[in-house]
């Protein structure tokens, strides 16, 4: 028997590896609107990168704010129940994001993370101004959609 939340079989469903979610499109149409070019998903790179502009030596990744563990945001929040199983899941997507970050660097490319939380279109112009800002900056590594928590002040 099937005892999952209809929360957790759909969050199975949308698995880790999904490509081409929505707010990964916002963000293609963004760049593709602007007269950015990229390419999608190149193999060759650790991670598979969902967005690479070599002409910015960047790459862009576009994260789910739960699958990846965004900190101190709501959307991150792990399931009430199956609390073990999503924490180690979580924590083995996370570990493997930070080692294709550095191998990324390492390899001379800049890492553009965008939280899929300031994925918003209300939110449209100042997205798009800091991706903007980046790649036309000297940064090697940037978050886009950091919370801050004022509550807390030790990370
Ligand atoms: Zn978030």
């Amino acid at each position: 028997m099937d005892k999952k939340t209809p929360a957790e079989r759909s969050a199975n469903m949308s698995a880790v590896k999904n490509k081409n979610t929505r707010p990964e499109l916002f963000v293609r149409s963004i760049m593709h609107k602007s007269g950015y070019r990229y390419s999608l998903h190149r193999p060759d790179l650790p991670g598979k990168p969902d967005l690479v502009l070599p002409k910015y030596n960047t790459v862009i990744f576009v994260n789910g704010c739960f699958w990846h563990s965004h900190r101190n945001c709501k959307k991150a929040e792990l399931p009430k129940s199956n609390v073990d199983f999503w924490r180690h899941k979580i924590k083995s997507n996370v570990e493997r994001d930070k080692k294709n970050y550095s191998d990324l660097l390492e390899l001379g490319w800049r890492v553009l993370v965008i939280w899929s939380c300031s994925c918003q279109k209300k939110e449209v112009h100042l997205l798009f101004s800091q991706i903007k800002e980046f790649l036309e900056g000297n940064e090697k590594f940037c978050e886009i959609g950091e919370v801050k928590n004022s509550s807390s002040v030790n990370q």
